[in-house]
């Protein structure tokens, strides 16, 4: 994939460390959780939607896109899964 759709997604991939504080973040290619005690979660992990939700401050249309973002990377990484798992989580309130 190329254009600006990937470049804003490797760019939201870049922000993730800063977002999460370094914990929870996701696991490439497979999209889970690097900080859960079950290697399987899947990423999002509630812990690093709660701390996304926070970095926004209860603005939930930039949490959804920034996460649309990431789901672009997600599908970029493994096209079969996680994008529904990620449209299916969605913002956190
Ligand atoms: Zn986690």
């Amino acid at each position: 994939m190329t254009g600006p759709l990937t470049a804003h997604a490797v760019r939201a991939v870049d922000q993730l460390p800063v977002r999460l504080g370094g914990e929870h973040m996701p696991r490439r290619p497979e999209w889970t959780c690097d900080t859960c005690p079950d290697t399987d979660t899947p990423w999002p992990c509630p812990p690093a939607l709660v701390r996304m939700a926070e970095y926004h401050g209860g603005d939930d249309a930039a949490l959804a896109a920034y996460l649309g973002a990431l789901d672009i990377a997600a599908y970029a990484d493994q096209p079969d899964a996680l994008r529904h798992e990620l449209r299916r989580i969605g913002p956190a309130r």
